[in-house]
């Protein structure tokens, strides 16, 4: 099969990018050298918990539109740092 766009790296940059363009109409294969999506970013769900398997990531902005967007994907647990 022939892909629009090859994708190298399913972190949260390849992984916004390949969601933007099949949402825009266009076919795009991911592919990545790690076994999970996200690289760091990746968690885990052990029994109900949340485990970042390659150290913490705490999601921060003072952008409504980046906010909005990250929020169409996931439901975010409350921190305050
Ligand atoms: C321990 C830690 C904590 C962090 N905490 C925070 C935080 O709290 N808040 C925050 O905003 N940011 C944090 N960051 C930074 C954040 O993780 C990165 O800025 C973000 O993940 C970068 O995303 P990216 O898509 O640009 O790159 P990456 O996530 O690095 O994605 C690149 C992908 O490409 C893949 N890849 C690379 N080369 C190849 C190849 N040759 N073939 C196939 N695949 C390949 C990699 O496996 C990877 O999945 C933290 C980073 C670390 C390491």
């Amino acid at each position: 099969m022939k892909y629009d766009y090859l994708v190298v790296g399913s972190g949260l940059f390849g992984a916004s990018f390949a969601h933007e363009v099949k949402a825009a109409g266009k076919s795009v294969l991911v592919i990545d050298k790690r076994p999970n999506i996200a690289d760091n970013v990746y968690t885990q769900d052990v029994e109900g918990i949340h485990v970042h398997r390659f150290g913490t990531h705490i999601f921060h902005t003072n952008d409504k539109e980046v906010r909005d967007y990250v929020n169409r994907f996931a439901v975010f647990n409350h921190f305050t740092n």
